[in-house]
């Protein structure tokens, strides 16, 4: 379709980048090289608690649960719940078979989390499932759920009770915090949900990932924010932190001890988005150089869900979902990064070490 995706299609035929790429074996019990504490805690699965050092190749950012949503608003697409479990799971398999031991599911209650869904295929595809409380405060209120709570206690004792109790009456337990800000800075609401999560946070020893609006340098004002809540930047990642592309907000960020969220990688081959794919990984190429491998995840925020739609109404979903779902990382993004010179360690860093430690509840 583009200029770009044909050197793409050029470049993955090469030998280098024609084979998947898989995770070292036993290579989530290596020592780390990058400073993070070695010794794994207890991360919580919707399987229940996990020895961290078990997660394995982790994808931090992205979307399973939505597609009950998607099947509610086209029944058809892919028969009824039932069935769709079923090819699922059979899709799941096959980003296992990949080399995919976890899956982080950011999908927030307010945008169509569904919790026995996720607990399901986690079960029948052998992908470790971490689920999200938090609130995505995007505009407008898709799923008509109202707000549990509108103060920052309310909110937090809402986040407290969905990591440390469970979700929607069962006991699943949340196993990261999610919040959307949209934009540049945030809305006195987004604001609100910011401390809510940073409190929760430090009562619970919860991770933080954000939605960041990265081309305005938001994680700039944010980290204001989170820094007035006395919260460990290593606790945090900035998402979709690749549509900046600018080494100055990343470096001023990992320097502070924040971690970036490079899940919009794919964007960058569609004319549509900015900057493009080779700029973004070489920015991850950099930091990597630079010493901050410690500091970067790789995903690519997918939507389960969109591949639920009719063909007839697929063309927004196709601009911005991975061309490969949920295997554009292993099949695309770090075949490129190796073929740029990024290290098999690196890349172990990023995507088994970092999240090891990330998703500790510490
Ligand atoms: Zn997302």
């Amino acid at each position: 379709m583009t200029d770009r995706r044909e050197f793409l299609k050029r470049t993955f035929a090469t030998g280098i980048a024609a084979t998947i790429f898989r995770p070292v074996a036993g290579a989530s019990e290596a020592a780390g090289v990058s400073g993070l504490p070695s010794h794994a805690g207890i991360a919580q699965t919707v399987l229940g608690p996990l020895d961290a050092s078990k997660l394995g190749f982790t994808l931090p950012h992205e979307h399973v649960a939505d597609g009950a949503y998607y099947l509610s608003k086209w029944p058809k697409a892919w028969g009824g719940r039932t069935e769709f479990v079923a090819k699922a799971v059979e899709k799941l398999k096959l980003v296992r078979a990949a080399g995919v031991s976890t899956i982080v599911d950011l999908t927030t209650y307010d945008v169509w989390r569904d919790i026995r869904f996720l607990e399901e295929v986690s079960h029948k595809s052998g992908i470790n499932m971490i689920a999200c409380t938090g609130q995505r405060f995007f505009p407008p209120k898709v799923s008509g759920v109202s707000m549990p709570a509108r103060t920052m206690e309310g909110l937090a004792e809402f986040f407290k009770k969905e990591i440390a109790q469970g979700i929607d009456g069962t006991g699943i337990k949340a196993g990261v915090i999610k919040i959307g800000i949209v934009a540049k800075k945030p809305t006195t609401l987004e604001e609100i949900g910011l401390r809510a999560a940073a409190r929760a946070s430090k009562a619970t020893g919860a991770p933080i990932r954000i939605h960041t609006d990265a081309a305005n340098r938001a994680g700039d004002s944010l980290a204001v924010i989170l820094e007035d809540e006395g919260v460990n930047p290593a606790r945090v990642s900035f998402d979709h932190s690749d549509d900046s592309g600018n080494m100055d907000y990343f470096l001023g960020l990992v320097r502070r001890g924040y971690s970036l969220g490079m899940d919009h990688v794919h964007r960058g081959m569609s004319p549509d988005f900015k900057p493009p794919f080779e700029k973004r990984a070489e920015c991850i190429k950099l930091l990597v150089d630079a010493g901050f491998a410690d500091k970067i995840f790789l995903s690519q925020d997918a939507e389960f869900g969109g591949s639920l739609i009719p063909e007839d109404a697929k063309e927004w979903r196709d601009k911005i979902d991975p061309p490969d779902g949920m295997l554009f990382t292993t099949r695309k993004l770090i075949p490129y990064l190796e073929q740029i010179g990024v290290s098999d360690r690196n890349i172990h860093t990023m995507t088994v070490e970092n999240p090891r430690y990330f998703f500790s509840l510490s």
